[in-house]
């Protein structure tokens, strides 16, 4: 195998990103080194190639970006047991201690020591990642390497549209970004009765549709509140998904969601959200959940389900494909909002056979 492999690396501290070489790193004895077959474009990357205040916070360049990825195993370290050589595998991205409360309890996705591939660590926009085998996850073979590398988002959206009830319920997806789109898919795919997209962008608000949104509101156009109430019989939706870290969506939603809805908050705004606790949460009987990552592992065996039933569009989800040293075009796409998932691939073979 070579020494140095292409990487797209954040080598300083201000806007961009540069192609660049490094050294195929060695897996420790609880690691795997898998060669990358495809690696999407993650929001958290777009944040931290704009260089955006929290990512100066927490980004300690210069190291390799990008956390989404399927590929195939090329190397065990002496203790993994789980994993061989050959394996097809993408990765749960929240690396964690377990051994605090939270991962002893069930709750390891909000783990207090959590580290993430590509944030915290040497990521995937990479010719070659190690990874611990804890985090592997183990695909079937022969399906397109994008759709792999995209479950990891998928199953944020999994986790938000399934943190209660959903069958036969109305849901208002608010923020049709990648993951806003995915939670359409899903919410459609497992039976909600009627799925609601909220988007600001108008690409965006066409693939919701595409996905399956029985509705779809631009709030720069219509009264997001009135078209929904009206849509809802004047009840207003039994869950919402935030998904836009919008403070101005997140107080309408409050006032279009029904009483004792649930509103699932995966969405991160960048400041504090004034809302209207008492009238909005208080006497409507409000469930508000905040949605941290994906459960580990119940949202994957779910992600997996739900791909293996064929219910979910997986193929609108995915809008661009590029070869890997094309990054800075996928990362205007991002910027752009006129994009659904965003597949960047290293080896210029692998994106030729699935073109
Ligand atoms: P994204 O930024 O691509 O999507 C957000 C969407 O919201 C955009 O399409 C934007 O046009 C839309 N939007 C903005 N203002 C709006 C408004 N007023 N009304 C309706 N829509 C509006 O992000 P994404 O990658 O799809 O992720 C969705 C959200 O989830 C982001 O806030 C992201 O930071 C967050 N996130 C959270 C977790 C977690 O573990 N909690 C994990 C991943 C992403
Ligand atoms: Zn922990």
């Amino acid at each position: 195998m070579k020494n140095l492999m292409n990487v797209v690396m954040k080598k300083e501290a201000k806007k961009g990103a540069v192609y660049s070489q490094k050294e195929v790193p060695a897996p420790r004895s609880d690691e795997v080194l898998v060669k990358i077959h495809a690696t999407s474009i993650c929001g958290t990357d777009a944040h931290i190639y704009q260089w955006d205040e929290w990512s100066q916070g927490r980004i300690k360049p210069p190291y390799v970006m990008g956390h989404e990825f399927a590929g195939e195993v090329i190397e065990v370290g002496d203790k993994v047991k789980s994993i061989q050589a050959g394996d097809i595998i993408s990765a749960e991205t929240h690396i964690v201690c377990e051994v605090c409360e939270f991962c002893k309890t069930g709750q390891a996705h909000i783990c207090k020591d959590t580290k993430i591939l590509g944030v915290d660590t040497d990521g995937t926009y990479a010719e070659y990642v190690v990874i611990p085998e804890a985090n592997a996850w183990v695909n079937p073979k022969g399906v397109d390497p994008a759709y792999l590398a995209i479950q990891e988002p998928l199953g944020n959206a999994m986790h938000t549209v399934m943190a209660g009830p959903i069958v036969g319920k109305t849901i208002a997806v608010v923020g049709c970004g990648p993951i806003g789109i995915m939670a359409i898919a899903v919410a459609k795919a497992v039976g909600a009765s009627k799925v609601i997209a909220v988007e600001v962008n108008e690409y965006r608000l066409n693939l919701a549709k595409k996905l399956g949104a029985d509705i779809a509101i631009n709030p720069m156009h219509e009264d997001p509140i009135e078209t929904i109430l009206q849509a809802t019989g004047g009840l207003g939706v039994d869950v919402v998904a935030e998904m836009s870290g919008n403070a101005r969506a997140i107080d309408q939603a409050l006032k279009y969601i029904k009483l004792g809805g649930r509103m699932s908050m995966l969405g991160i705004p960048n400041d504090k959200v004034a809302i209207d606790v008492a009238n909005d949460i208080v006497f409507k009987g409000i469930t508000m959940q905040g949605i941290a990552g994906r459960k580990m592992y119940d949202t994957w065996y779910q992600v997996k389900g739900l791909i293996e039933s064929g219910n979910l569009n997986l193929e609108d989800l995915v809008t661009h494909r590029l070869p890997m040293d094309e990054f800075e075009k996928g990362f205007d796409l991002m910027e752009s909002g006129n994009c659904g998932k965003v597949v960047l691939y290293p080896d210029m073979e692998i994106l030729e056979q699935t073109r």
